[in-house]
């Protein structure tokens, strides 16, 4: 078997209202300018029919510049290739775009491919990525990832909100936090502790906007509230900053979605930055590269909870890997306004009362894209 045939598709959807995490804090106009949500898919043919589907990141920069990475860069290291060979082909990618490449756009185009790979041989050999990889588990806990900022949005708002998803079966949620000054957000954070209630867990998200100080300050008052994790408090590149927060407080601080491959995750660990490790399959070099820093975090004794946001293939591929991993603890699942997570598959896992999301038993990633749905939103190539 060989593959004949390397192509993405651009899926873009209106989003029906404007969010914004601390990220965005300064961008607000140009944030609801664009308030759509996108993904790009990923397809590897091989020469005997078979499909092998993945997603690579493009937050949050145009499409085609991910596209023509993957179209025109890294597909001639895979036509003509055996697709069973996912470690070798990585490697090829990897090395022979070394110069411009090793994080950002490039890392994100192998992370789609990559999944890609790992779709088509367990379509090839009749089986679940998650036990090709190894299973640990068949259903992975599942938490809630809401309370963004909005327009007009009270406190009593995101109390409701909260609670709503404690009612769906999540027995977790995470806020975000950062856009405001610290004492605000503890106003939030305070709604959001009484929505959840005093027995499931309460998680919060700065998205990189704090310095080490504040961050240590946030962390502190967050111990009354029985944070279960602080994510991303400061940037990826200051590992040292985020370790001072670590030091300082009992809130395990979790990250870094921004961090990409083993290399990068090293530094975070060796430096004892993150209590818990959350990249994501799409953006960090896929299931092959996550999985080594899932095993790297396992021997530093952290839990792996990956970042996973805004389609439900990004969802499914993160699901599968966390299910192979003994420090495998739970998935993100995006729960704000998002067409997106309704639409793109025909049979998306959906969490149950129990907290957990079971694993789709068919080969590969075990989903079907709607395809009637990717044509009514395919942004012209
Ligand atoms: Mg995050």
């Amino acid at each position: 078997m060989k593959i004949r045939d390397v192509r993405t598709t651009h899926v873009q959807v209106a989003r029906r209202e404007s969010l914004w995490s601390a990220t965005h804090q300064y961008v607000h106009r140009t944030l609801r300018a664009r308030s759509h949500r996108s993904a790009l898919i990923v397809e590897v043919e091989t020469d005997d029919g078979l499909v092998g589907v993945g997603q690579a990141s493009i937050s949050p920069g145009p499409a085609g510049t991910t596209q023509a990475v993957i179209e025109q860069e890294l597909r001639p290291y895979l036509i003509g290739e055996d697709p069973s060979f996912i470690e070798g082909l990585w490697a090829r990618m990897y090395r022979g775009t070394l110069q411009h490449g090793r994080r950002g756009i490039v890392i994100a185009a192998m992370s789609g491919v990559d999944i890609a790979l790992w779709d088509l041989q367990g379509k090839a050999l009749g089986q679940p990525i998650y036990k090709l990889l190894g299973a640990y588990r068949d259903r992975v806990d599942a938490y809630a990832s809401a309370g963004w900022y909005a327009e007009g949005k009270t406190v009593d708002d995101l109390s409701s909100e909260v609670r709503a998803l404690m009612e769906q079966g999540y027995r977790a949620v995470k806020i975000k936090i950062g856009a405001l000054p610290v004492n605000e957000d503890l106003g939030r954070i305070r709604a959001a502790r009484e929505g959840v209630g005093p027995s499931r867990a309460l998680m919060v998200d700065a998205n990189r906007s704090y310095d080490p100080k504040t961050a240590l300050r946030m962390a502190r008052r967050l111990e009354e509230f029985d944070v279960a994790f602080f994510e991303e408090p400061v940037s990826p590149d200051d590992p040292d900053g985020s370790a001072f927060v670590a030091a300082g407080t009992t809130i395990p601080i979790a990250g870094y979605e921004t961090e990409v491959t083993r290399f990068g995750y090293r530094e975070l660990i060796q430096r004892r930055a993150v209590d818990v490790v959350q990249p994501d399959v799409i953006w960090a070099g896929g299931i092959s590269e996550a999985r080594k820093i899932a095993e790297m975090a396992s021997a530093w004794g952290l839990p792996y909870i990956p970042h996973s946001f805004g389609s439900p293939l990004t969802l499914v591929a993160n699901l599968h890997l966390v299910a192979s991993l003994d420090n495998g603890q739970s998935v993100e699942v995006d729960c704000t306004d998002n067409p997106l997570m309704d639409g793109l598959l025909l049979d998306c896992p959906t969490i149950g009362l129990d907290g957990q999301i079971p694993l789709p038993s068919g080969p590969g990633l075990g989903v079907e894209l709607n395809r009637a749905f990717i044509e009514d939103y395919r942004v012209p190539g």
